[in-house]
């Protein structure tokens, strides 16, 4: 083995984010690691939404927005429809608006 071109190997401590910790070798100090043997649903048969940077909230706060989105585009071509058949049942000559007050 070449010398001074080789990072130095070590022990490591691994740290799930449910506590677990274990030691691997390798050339990091610390490894901060969001599953592990003992808390994935594999192993553990229970359901479990892994978090660590807020994708869950994340995500849910994008469907929020693309609701209140939604919803606005809904409005916005419900009022479009009102205007559109206000224009259509206007009166479209003064002898139609005559009529009409007969
Ligand atoms: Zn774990």
């Amino acid at each position: 083995m070449k010398t001074g071109i080789h990072p130095e190997y070590q022990k490591a401590t691994v740290t799930c984010s449910c506590g677990n910790t274990f030691e691997v070798g390798t050339t990091v100090k610390n490894i901060n690691v969001e599953i592990c043997s003992k808390c994935h649903p594999f192993w553990t048969g229970a359901e479990k939404f892994v978090d660590m940077e807020g994708r869950v909230d994340k995500f849910k706060r994008k469907q929020d927005t693309a609701e209140k989105e939604r919803n606005k585009r809904i409005l916005a071509i419900k009022e479009k429809i009102a205007k559109e058949k206000a224009r259509k049942d206007a009166p479209k000559s003064l002898k139609d608006m005559l009529k009409t007050l007969q």
